[in-house]
């Protein structure tokens, strides 16, 4: 398995190209749609999973779907951030309503699609609609695990309590690498040690 990394539009959101066999899963919105086709290559898009609503990862992901004719895989709380125009943080208050191309998924589950086995699970805390997936060892994180640090709980729609229960569901699972909705991915052991660090201030 092969992930390539692009840099979005907004607050410079990672968005990842997870190939494998000439097929390829896209995680999060935020990159031109351009930059995209440019990346994805000769690789079939099988799907688009998302880690959250907030814009700086959901901008283009219509445009993706679009595009590629695949379905969104999301958290079934999504539509309550992507519709409400101060809970998505976009710049000039966008929202995102169409949900032809969604697919929701509910509490914590392995959905296959295609040929990739994605186990999926629901991490509030940062937002309502958090989801983490894991794909072959790989953890993407999105806004929940940073390499240094955790996303913020001061936003519409964040919870600390949710998200010190986010991090005790992660602290179970076990993983090689996590790819974060910002900055460099990191290894199972730094985030082992960030989830202990941040579960004690989440409790001070
Ligand atoms: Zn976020």
């Amino acid at each position: 398995m092969e992930i390539k990394k692009l840099i979005g539009q907004y607050l410079d959101a990672n968005v990842y190209i997870v190939s494998k066999n000439g097929k390829c899963l896209i995680v999060d919105g935020g990159a031109f749609l351009y930059d995209l086709i440019k990346a994805v290559g000769n690789n079939r898009v099988v799907g688009i999973l998302l880690t959250h609503g907030h814009y700086d990862h959901s901008c283009h992901v219509l445009d993706y779907a679009n595009f590629y004719k695949c379905k969104i895989y999301a958290s079934e709380k999504i539509k309550d951030t992507l519709t409400d125009p101060v809970a998505i943080y976009s710049k000039h208050g966008e929202t995102i309503d169409d949900f032809s191309r969604f697919e929701f998924i509910g509490e914590d589950k392995t959905i296959q699609i295609d040929e990739f086995k994605v186990d999926c699970y629901y991490c509030p805390g940062h937002s309502k609609c958090c989801e983490c997936y894991l794909i072959d060892g790989k953890l993407f994180s999105g806004d929940v695990l940073f390499k240094k640090g955790i996303g913020r709980t001061d936003l519409k729609n964040s919870s600390k309590d949710e998200m010190f229960e986010s991090l005790c569901k992660l602290e179970k699972l076990t993983f090689e690498e996590a790819y974060s909705g910002h900055g460099e991915k990191s290894t199972y052991q730094t985030q082992m040690k960030n989830i202990a660090v941040f579960k004690r201030f989440l409790t001070r």
